[in-house]
This record gives C-alpha cells, structure tokens and sequence, in this order.
C-alpha cells in the first residue's frame, strides 16, 4: 500500500514539472509579419547609416545615441561627422 502512495506522489510531482514544458512545447511560434519585418530593417538600415548600431551587440540605437542601450558600448557615431583628438 505504501508503494502505492510513493509512486502516485512521484507521478504526481513528475507531471507538475513535465507539464508546463509539454503546455509550453505546444504553443505555436509566432511568425513576424512581413510589413513587422521591413519596418524593422528599414530602421536596423537607417541606424547603420547613422552610425548607431552597437559594434558589440548588434542594437540598433536611437539617433545622436553615443553609448549603445542594451550593453553600454561606445557607439561608432557617424562616419561623417568630424571629431577632434
Ligand atoms: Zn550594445
């Protein structure tokens, strides 16, 4: 009999752990769009001409950014603009 316990409390801990990743496993992937991704490259594209994609992580950063949002880089800045040493 007190088999019987131990192994309805393992199942039962086994499938409240399995659960959720079995639940999870089984959500669709989300496919982006394709006006949600040429609005993304159009601003990745414009970011790059300023000079305000992240060399280390890739972000693309607002305009005039120096340092890069996400891991604090300094930013390449645009290849235009005369700087002073
Ligand atoms: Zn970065």
């Amino acid at each position: 009999m007190e088999y019987v316990v131990i192994a309805l409390v393992v199942t039962g801990a086994f499938a409240a752990v399995a659960w959720p990743l079995m639940k999870k496993n089984r959500a669709p992937i989300q496919l982006a769009d394709d006006a949600v991704l040429e609005t993304a490259i159009k601003r990745y594209r414009a970011a790059l001409k300023r000079g305000t994609v992240c060399e280390r992580c890739l972000r693309d950063n607002p305009d005039k950014s120096k340092f890069c949002a996400d891991c604090g880089a300094q930013l390449p800045g645009d290849s235009s603009e005369v700087t002073s040493n």
